[in-house]
């Protein structure tokens, strides 16, 4: 029963981090509103590839702002 309850709590940990969240630009930073800007581009002729490597490359560059 408790085991059950456990179970029930990591796959809704799971779910909820699948998909992972898209990296938000931060405000102010000129490489992230030109890295937003181009994947909303992307997104917006269609190019799903497109969209995943600018949240690459955000979540990449990102990594400098910590
Ligand atoms: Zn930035």
């Amino acid at each position: 029963m408790i085991d059950e309850v456990a179970c029930d709590s990591a796959r809704t940990a799971v779910l909820t981090l699948w998909p992972p969240p898209e990296p938000v630009p931060v405000e102010g930073c000129a490489r992230c509103g030109e890295l937003a800007a181009l994947r909303g581009r992307a997104r917006a002729g269609g190019d799903l590839s497109g969209v995943s490597d600018c949240n690459v490359l955000l979540r990449r560059h990102q990594e400098g702002h910590r």
